[in-house]
Protein backbone atom coordinates (compact mmCIF):
# COMPACT_ATOMS: atom_id res chain seq x y z
CA UNK A 1 0.00 0.00 0.00
CA UNK A 2 2.61 2.26 1.02
CA UNK A 3 4.93 1.21 -2.37
CA UNK A 4 2.15 2.26 -4.22
CA UNK A 5 1.31 5.26 -2.78
CA UNK A 6 4.65 6.38 -2.99
CA UNK A 7 4.56 5.10 -6.82
CA UNK A 8 1.89 7.62 -7.57
CA UNK A 9 3.38 10.37 -5.82
CA UNK A 10 6.65 9.63 -7.78
CA UNK A 11 4.58 9.49 -11.43
CA UNK A 12 2.86 12.81 -10.23
CA UNK A 13 5.90 14.93 -9.36
CA UNK A 14 7.10 14.18 -12.63
CA UNK A 15 3.98 15.08 -14.85
CA UNK A 16 3.85 18.09 -13.09
CA UNK A 17 7.65 18.60 -13.15
CA UNK A 18 7.28 18.43 -17.21
CA UNK A 19 4.34 20.78 -17.09
CA UNK A 20 5.94 23.63 -15.33
CA UNK A 21 8.79 23.17 -17.50
CA UNK A 22 6.73 23.68 -20.58
CA UNK A 23 4.88 26.31 -18.62
CA UNK A 24 7.91 28.64 -17.61
CA UNK A 25 9.44 27.61 -21.07
CA UNK A 26 6.42 29.15 -22.76
CA UNK A 27 6.67 32.73 -21.42
CA UNK A 28 9.56 33.16 -24.18
CA UNK A 29 7.81 33.52 -27.72
CA UNK A 30 9.80 32.57 -30.77
CA UNK A 31 12.62 34.70 -32.40
CA UNK A 32 12.23 35.78 -35.93
CA UNK A 33 15.39 34.33 -36.87
CA UNK A 34 16.52 34.93 -40.36
CA UNK A 35 16.54 31.78 -43.01
CA UNK A 36 19.81 32.85 -43.56
CA UNK A 37 21.45 32.49 -40.14
CA UNK A 38 23.14 28.65 -39.63
CA UNK A 39 20.75 27.80 -36.32
CA UNK A 40 17.25 28.48 -38.37
CA UNK A 41 16.60 25.27 -38.18
CA UNK A 42 17.63 24.21 -34.52
CA UNK A 43 14.64 23.64 -32.36
CA UNK A 44 13.52 27.02 -30.70
CA UNK A 45 13.23 27.01 -26.60
CA UNK A 46 9.36 27.95 -25.97
CA UNK A 47 6.34 28.53 -27.79
CA UNK A 48 7.16 27.66 -31.47
CA UNK A 49 4.36 29.55 -33.16
CA UNK A 50 4.27 33.64 -33.70
CA UNK A 51 2.32 36.30 -33.08
CA UNK A 52 1.27 36.60 -36.99
CA UNK A 53 0.58 39.54 -38.27
CA UNK A 54 2.49 41.29 -35.28
CA UNK A 55 5.50 39.14 -36.14
CA UNK A 56 6.98 37.76 -39.30
CA UNK A 57 9.49 35.31 -39.92
CA UNK A 58 11.59 36.59 -42.59
CA UNK A 59 11.26 34.49 -45.95
CA UNK A 60 14.06 33.66 -48.51
CA UNK A 61 14.81 35.93 -51.31
CA UNK A 62 14.16 33.36 -54.00
CA UNK A 63 10.63 31.97 -52.56
CA UNK A 64 7.80 30.90 -54.30
CA UNK A 65 4.74 32.94 -53.90
CA UNK A 66 2.10 35.07 -55.77
CA UNK A 67 2.56 34.74 -58.73
CA UNK A 68 2.44 38.50 -60.58
CA UNK A 69 2.15 39.04 -64.79
CA UNK A 70 3.37 42.37 -66.78
CA UNK A 71 0.80 42.66 -69.05
CA UNK A 72 2.30 45.23 -71.04
CA UNK A 73 5.55 42.95 -71.40
CA UNK A 74 3.76 39.57 -72.37
CA UNK A 75 3.65 38.88 -76.03
CA UNK A 76 0.50 36.35 -75.16
CA UNK A 77 2.66 33.47 -76.76
CA UNK A 78 0.78 30.92 -74.23
CA UNK A 79 3.96 29.27 -73.20
CA UNK A 80 3.12 29.53 -69.45
CA UNK A 81 -0.18 28.01 -69.97
CA UNK A 82 0.71 25.05 -72.15
CA UNK A 83 3.41 24.61 -69.38
CA UNK A 84 0.95 24.59 -66.67
CA UNK A 85 0.91 21.41 -65.16
CA UNK A 86 -2.45 21.71 -63.63
CA UNK A 87 -3.85 24.09 -65.99
CA UNK A 88 -4.44 27.11 -64.03
CA UNK A 89 -3.60 29.70 -65.98
CA UNK A 90 -6.50 30.47 -68.32
CA UNK A 91 -5.33 33.32 -71.78
CA UNK A 92 -7.29 33.72 -74.68
CA UNK A 93 -5.46 35.82 -77.71
CA UNK A 94 -6.69 38.08 -80.40
CA UNK A 95 -4.30 38.53 -82.82
CA UNK A 96 -3.65 41.92 -84.26
CA UNK A 97 -4.00 43.55 -87.52
CA UNK A 98 -0.67 45.05 -87.06
CA UNK A 99 2.26 45.05 -84.82
CA UNK A 100 0.84 46.32 -81.54
CA UNK A 101 4.17 47.38 -80.24
CA UNK A 102 7.42 46.41 -78.16
CA UNK A 103 7.96 45.27 -74.56
CA UNK A 104 10.82 46.35 -72.23
CA UNK A 105 12.89 43.41 -73.95
CA UNK A 106 12.12 44.51 -77.08
CA UNK A 107 9.62 41.44 -78.57
CA UNK A 108 7.75 42.67 -80.92
CA UNK A 109 3.96 42.46 -79.71
CA UNK A 110 1.07 41.01 -82.16
CA UNK A 111 -1.58 39.31 -80.03
CA UNK A 112 -3.69 41.06 -77.31
CA UNK A 113 -4.74 39.67 -74.02
CA UNK A 114 -8.00 39.32 -74.16
CA UNK A 115 -8.05 37.24 -71.11
CA UNK A 116 -5.07 36.51 -68.53
CA UNK A 117 -6.57 34.41 -65.37
CA UNK A 118 -4.08 32.49 -63.21
CA UNK A 119 -6.37 30.36 -60.56
CA UNK A 120 -4.24 30.65 -57.77
CA UNK A 121 -6.08 27.42 -55.59
CA UNK A 122 -4.91 25.02 -58.27
CA UNK A 123 -1.19 26.46 -58.26
CA UNK A 124 0.91 23.91 -56.95
CA UNK A 125 3.69 26.61 -57.26
CA UNK A 126 6.75 24.74 -59.59
CA UNK A 127 7.37 28.02 -60.67
CA UNK A 128 7.74 26.21 -64.69
CA UNK A 129 4.97 29.39 -66.04
CA UNK A 130 8.27 31.63 -64.91
CA UNK A 131 11.18 29.71 -66.40
CA UNK A 132 9.41 29.25 -69.83
CA UNK A 133 8.37 32.92 -70.47
CA UNK A 134 10.81 34.70 -73.37
CA UNK A 135 10.16 37.95 -71.83
CA UNK A 136 10.41 37.31 -68.26
CA UNK A 137 7.10 38.56 -67.58
CA UNK A 138 5.28 36.28 -65.17
CA UNK A 139 7.20 36.47 -61.72
CA UNK A 140 6.83 34.86 -58.49
CA UNK A 141 6.69 37.43 -55.71
CA UNK A 142 7.21 37.26 -52.04
CA UNK A 143 3.36 37.70 -51.36
CA UNK A 144 2.08 35.13 -48.76
CA UNK A 145 -0.31 36.43 -46.76
CA UNK A 146 -3.57 35.70 -49.20
CA UNK A 147 -6.57 34.70 -47.05
CA UNK A 148 -10.14 35.00 -48.88
CA UNK A 149 -13.55 33.58 -47.90
CA UNK A 150 -14.20 32.63 -51.61
CA UNK A 151 -12.21 30.11 -53.59
CA UNK A 152 -12.85 32.13 -56.50
CA UNK A 153 -11.38 35.56 -54.84
CA UNK A 154 -8.05 33.64 -55.92
CA UNK A 155 -8.53 33.71 -59.64
CA UNK A 156 -6.35 36.90 -60.39
CA UNK A 157 -7.15 38.67 -63.88
CA UNK A 158 -4.31 40.64 -65.62
CA UNK A 159 -5.99 41.27 -69.01
CA UNK A 160 -6.63 45.25 -68.47
CA UNK A 161 -8.70 45.11 -71.61
CA UNK A 162 -12.28 46.25 -71.51
CA UNK A 163 -15.53 44.49 -72.79
CA UNK A 164 -15.80 46.77 -75.51
CA UNK A 165 -12.13 46.64 -76.35
CA UNK A 166 -12.30 42.96 -76.79
CA UNK A 167 -15.25 43.16 -79.38
CA UNK A 168 -13.51 46.03 -80.96
CA UNK A 169 -10.07 44.00 -81.72
CA UNK A 170 -12.26 40.50 -82.23
CA UNK A 171 -14.39 42.82 -85.05
CA UNK A 172 -10.84 44.37 -86.58
CA UNK A 173 -8.96 40.88 -87.11
CA UNK A 174 -12.86 39.44 -88.64
CA UNK A 175 -12.72 42.28 -90.94
CA UNK A 176 -9.10 41.63 -91.98
CA UNK A 177 -9.51 38.18 -92.69
CA UNK A 178 -12.54 38.34 -94.69
CA UNK A 179 -10.59 41.43 -96.82
CA UNK A 180 -7.86 39.07 -97.12
CA UNK A 181 -9.94 36.35 -98.48
CA UNK A 182 -11.76 38.71 -100.92
CA UNK A 183 -8.66 39.49 -102.48
CA UNK A 184 -7.49 35.55 -102.88
CA UNK A 185 -10.49 35.30 -104.82
CA UNK A 186 -10.25 37.97 -107.50
S1 LIG B 1 3.73 27.99 -60.73
FE1 LIG B 1 3.38 26.00 -61.76
S2 LIG B 1 1.30 25.44 -61.18
FE2 LIG B 1 1.52 27.63 -60.72
S3 LIG B 1 0.76 28.66 -62.56
FE3 LIG B 1 2.99 28.42 -62.80
S4 LIG B 1 3.22 26.50 -63.94
FE4 LIG B 1 1.15 26.52 -63.12
S1 LIG C 1 4.96 32.92 -71.32
FE1 LIG C 1 5.22 35.06 -70.70
S2 LIG C 1 4.92 36.20 -72.60
FE2 LIG C 1 4.10 34.18 -72.95
S3 LIG C 1 1.89 34.36 -72.42
FE3 LIG C 1 2.96 33.65 -70.60
S4 LIG C 1 3.41 35.53 -69.45
FE4 LIG C 1 2.95 36.13 -71.54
Amino acid sequence: MLKRTLHAFITAAKGLSLTLKHLFAARKAREELDIKQENYFEKQQGVTTIQYPKQEIPIPEIARYQLDVEIDDCIVCDLCAKACPVDCIDIEAIKATEVIGKTSDGSVKRLYAAKFDIDMAKCMYCGLCTVVCPTECITMTDNYDRSFAKLSDLVYEFSEMSEAEIEEKRAALARSQAEKEAAKRK
